[in-house]
């Protein structure tokens, strides 16, 4: 675990299960068709309740007929969740030969703008791209570290946001990339944030 101030905001590191969380918004590390998957989204829709499923399928059928796209991210109710709101971001599937850095980063900044809209204090982020997706974790957890210091103090309702980690080398990875090891506070610079 590890923690660190920028310009107003606490950025955490935890371990455990981000449906579990009480926070005004968690993060769902969705898929395009909003229509449920494994990893968080399976344990999100279980958790939450139909009541989710059914917000993403009444999205399906307004603002997003062909998908939310990589990069993007969505607000719905958080149903049966302790949460207030799920917030769909959509991360890029990881490719050794097409970088889609850019995508990832726009995951975590996107999915910032939209818990600015909810006015939202607290959000929780799982390590989008890094389960199913195939993103490597260290990689992954600089682009998550780097874009949220440069977007969250930009932000004015956000105060926490909390990195939730399924497993210890996620976690560890993460809190490498907070504490600055390997130079995280320049992440932004060197992953083209
Ligand atoms: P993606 O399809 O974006 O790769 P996944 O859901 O497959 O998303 O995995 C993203 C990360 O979330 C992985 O590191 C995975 O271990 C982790 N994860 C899976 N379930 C949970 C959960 N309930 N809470 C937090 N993290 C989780």
């Amino acid at each position: 675990m590890a923690g660190r101030d920028v310009e107003g905001v606490r950025i955490e590191t935890v371990p455990g299960d981000i449906t579990l969380q009480h926070v005004d918004a968690i993060v769902n590390a969705a898929n395009s068709s909003l229509l449920g998957g494994g990893g968080v989204d399976g344990a999100v829709h279980r958790a939450g309740g139909p009541e989710i499923l059914a917000a993403c399928r009444r999205l399906r059928e307004t603002r997003y007929p062909r998908g939310l796209p990589a990069g993007d991210a969505v607000a719905t109710t958080a149903g049966r969740l302790p949460a207030r709101h799920v917030i769909h971001a959509v991360g890029p599937v990881w490719s050794r030969h097409d970088d889609r850095t850019d995508r990832l980063s726009s995951a975590y900044r996107r999915s910032l703008e939209v818990a600015g809209e909810l006015r939202a204090a607290s959000v929780a982020f799982p390590a989008i791209s890094a389960g199913v997706y195939g993103w490597p974790i260290d990689d992954a957890a600089r682009v998550a570290v780097g874009t949220t210091i440069l977007t969250a103090p930009r932000i004015e309702s956000i105060r926490l946001v909390r990195f939730v980690l399924f497993s210890r080398t996620a976690l560890e990875a993460f809190d490498r990339a907070l504490d600055g090891v390997g130079g995280s506070a320049r992440a932004g610079e060197r992953t083209r944030i």
